[in-house]
């Protein structure tokens, strides 16, 4: 396991495993088929990535998602793990071209979409591998009682099966009720796998229900609080997506929006827009979800009550993948419920009463006092022992009451003049006092309490209609019009002087948050803000340049800890979780000298609580530094045989950069080489100037004292070549 840590801090940058990582990592390490059940933003890929790194041959990953496929594939390149993946994504020649590399075993990871399982040709190829493991990741698609059902997964089994050695088998996911798993262990053929379940929890998130009538309101304050940060808003209809798009962008925020009625390609850009953080806020119906792997997402903000708790804690779930502390909010109006028991009966020839029942559970999620982690943990089946989380709108909440008998008798008893035979819109006319053709016609002006409750707004009157009917005052008849009517309750608030109360919550100010409670890691809301956004912005550039989402470079929570422990050497940036020895030499240079200008420029106390990690300089994992040097031999055969920088680049899907780098290297380690074609060998003197005043330890600010002209391939080389003539 001393293996699985150095790899985990060598690539990852992260200092330790993830509950439960460690425990998987090592049977599978031990050569067993295992079974991980872990919520979403757990670090599942972390339990197949590492052991893949440290096992003979290749890992094939078996990932439904195409659209996730090049992300991960991306990341996983970029930390110095070669990686691959096979789908349609890819043009023909791509495709032979990623053929031809798996052949000469280039990759240690491939991922691949199901349904190539179901080429002759495929298989072959596999066969012709040696396949260490095969990790079955979304495992629930396995099964017909999960919500992703995909037949070419029953593929699967068959495939294993008849490779000519068995590998181990790693099925992971995130939904796993008693019938899915067992689907998953028996249709999958795992061999007595090791199974972990961990829990539902997502400690990092906080969850929140917000009874609001002006919701727009809401969500632009919100905003307002939370300027720097990227969120998506969930709105149960189209038309309220094109309507808050609308107002959003009037307000000038950086929005966008994805629904079904909207052409795949727009749809399509928008996603891209906001996972590249070229849009901040994304409106959108539950049609958008589905394959979005965007690891900082900081709130989840659902417009309308959605269908059930299943739906809610999948929508909501979407924030905070990389482990940071993230908000999910339900922002509740009585008047969702008739949007959802609508909905409800659109669905044709069908019993609802399963609909109904679940409706109830989050109709009660939204008004419950009590701690509404607790509440969801529950709903799915597990065992809580706490009564308050500390992190949700009730336990962060003081409850008010306050008295609503004499507002509720004037309802009932209007309800009871109009003989009960009238639907909530009627009657809150009535109460209003407006003067409408149907009150005209039914004469309704004359009743005593005609306009006895003018001084409310309709919505406040409807919002007191609908409390009553979920306190089980009022009961409702039929379900496209339904008329209200009275029960035995609202007979004793009417005659037996019984009081009717209605519960608030008034949030709370946290005296101070300390945030190492709700995130997984070591993660401090105190970071340096300023500085933040400066990092955001270089690492926008990154990405931009190398075609990938900003996450994809660095996550939030790993920018969140350069803004608390203000890493201005390399040793020090090496000790931040999620920067690895690739990405510090990738990426090091360009995040230290903006963290040291701002460190002068604010005359910043660098903390000096966070001890750099004492780190070996040739770490003694075998395997993982053959893998390394192969990826540069590779190349360096490629170079060879009369590539260019560009060509390998582009045979190899990797980056010129990633190119460059090899070679450098290969040069560096004394392997027969000659770069000069590609070095502008002019600029030496001025190079060797630059040198001599500014020194080698930094890349970037001898960059920015030579000519635009000369590139940090030229100044490399020039270092190496010294290095190597002196
Ligand atoms: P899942 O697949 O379970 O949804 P991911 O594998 O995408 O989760 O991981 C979620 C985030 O957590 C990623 O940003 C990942 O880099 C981070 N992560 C995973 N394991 C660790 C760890 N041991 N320490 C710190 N961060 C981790």
């Amino acid at each position: 396991m001393e293996e699985a840590k150095q790899i985990l801090k060598k690539y990852f940058g992260y200092d330790n495993f993830r509950p439960g990582q460690d425990i998987i990592i090592e049977h599978i390490l031990n050569k067993q088929d295992v079974l991980g059940i872990m919520p979403t933003g757990a670090g599942k890929s972390i339990c197949y990535q590492v052991p893949a790194m440290l096992l003979d041959g290749v890992t094939i990953v078996i990932s439904p998602l195409i659209s996730l496929m090049k992300d991960q594939v991306d990341s996983l390149n970029e930390i110095g793990i070669p990686a691959t993946f096979i789908n349609s994504s890819l043009s023909t020649s791509e495709y032979y071209q990623t053929i031809e590399n798996i052949k000469y075993n280039f990759y240690k990871i491939i991922y691949v979409a199901p349904e190539r399982l179901n080429s002759e040709t495929f298989i072959n190829l596999l066969n012709s591998l040696n396949i260490s493991m095969v990790t079955i990741d979304e495992a629930h698609c396995v099964s017909q009682w999960g919500h992703d059902f995909r037949p070419s997964y029953r593929e699967i089994a068959n495939v294993i099966l008849n490779l000519s050695k068995r590998p181990i088998v790693s099925a992971f996911t995130a939904t796993a009720t008693e019938i899915v798993k067992e689907d998953i262990i028996n249709l999958l053929h795992l061999n007595s796998p090791y199974t972990l379940v961990t829990g539902f929890d997502r400690k990092n998130l906080t969850f929140k229900v917000e009874n609001s009538n002006n919701k727009l309101e809401f969500i632009n304050k919100f905003l307002k609080d939370h300027p720097y940060e990227s969120g998506i808003i969930y709105c149960s209809t189209r038309k309220d997506v094109d309507k808050l798009h609308n107002e959003l962008s009037k307000e000038g925020y950086s929005v966008t929006k994805y629904h079904a009625g909207m052409s795949e390609s727009k749809r399509s850009e928008s996603q891209n827009d906001f996972t590249f953080d070229k849009c901040q806020i994304m409106i959108a119906t539950n049609a958008f979800g589905m394959g979005i792997d965007k690891s900082n997402i900081r709130f989840v903000i659902h417009y309308n009550m959605p269908k059930d708790i299943e739906s809610y804690y999948q929508e909501a779930g979407r924030a905070g993948r990389d482990g940071a502390p993230a908000e999910c909010i339900l922002l509740f109006s009585r008047s969702d419920i008739v949007t959802n028991k609508f909905l409800i009966e659109t669905i044709p020839n069908q019993d609802h009463t399963n609909e109904y029942k679940k409706l109830n559970y989050i109709i009660d999620y939204c008004n419950t006092d009590k701690c509404l982690r607790k509440y969801i943990l529950e709903y799915f089946g597990e065992n809580v022992e706490y009564e308050k989380c500390d992190n949700c709108s009730s336990c962060l909440s003081q409850i008010e009451t306050t008295d609503i008998t004499q507002d509720s008798q004037k309802i009932l008893s209007c309800i009871k003049r109009m003989n009960q035979n009238f639907g909530s819109n009627t009657i809150t006319d009535v109460l209003k006092g407006s003067n409408t053709q149907k009150i005209r016609q039914y004469h309704f002006d004359s009743l005593s309490t005609y306009g006895i409750m003018k001084d409310y707004t309709k919505d406040t009157i409807k919002d007191l209609i609908y409390y009553l009917v979920t306190e089980g005052y009022i009961k409702t008849i039929g379900n496209e019009y339904p008329v209200l009517s009275l029960t035995p309750e609202s007979r004793d608030v009417l005659f037996n002087g019984k009081r009717v109360v209605i519960k608030k919550k008034i949030e709370k100010i946290p005296e101070k948050i300390i945030i190492t409670k709700h995130s997984y890691d070591d993660f401090n809301l105190d970071y340096n803000q300023d500085l933040f956004n400066i990092l955001k912005s270089v690492r926008m550039e990154i990405a931009k340049s190398s075609n990938v989402p900003p996450f994809v470079i660095f996550s939030d929570a790993t920018l969140a800890q350069m803004c608390t422990y203000f890493p201005i050497t390399k040793e020090r940036m090496l000790s931040i979780s999620g920067v690895g020895e690739n990405k510090l030499n990738k990426y090091g240079d360009s995040f230290i000298t903006p963290i040291q200008n701002f460190v002068t420029e604010n005359n910043i106390d660098i903390p000096t609580f966070k001890v750099p990690q004492k780190r070996e300089s040739k770490p003694k994992t075998q395997k993982a530094t053959t893998v390394k040097e192969k990826t540069q031999l590779i190349t360096f055969k490629l170079y060879k045989s009369g590539l260019s920088i560009e060509e390998i680049a582009k045979e190899r899907l990797l980056q010129s950069r990633t190119i460059e780098e090899h070679l450098i290297q290969c040069f560096s380690d004394g392997m027969d080489i000659d770069l000069s074609p590609y070095v502008q060998t002019q600029y030496e003197d001025v190079i060797n100037d630059a040198i001599n005043t500014i020194g080698t330890e930094r890349l970037k600010p001898l960059k920015e004292a030579l000519p635009e002209n000369v590139t940090y391939f030229d100044i490399k080389y020039y270092i190496v070549k010294n290095q190597k003539e002196n």
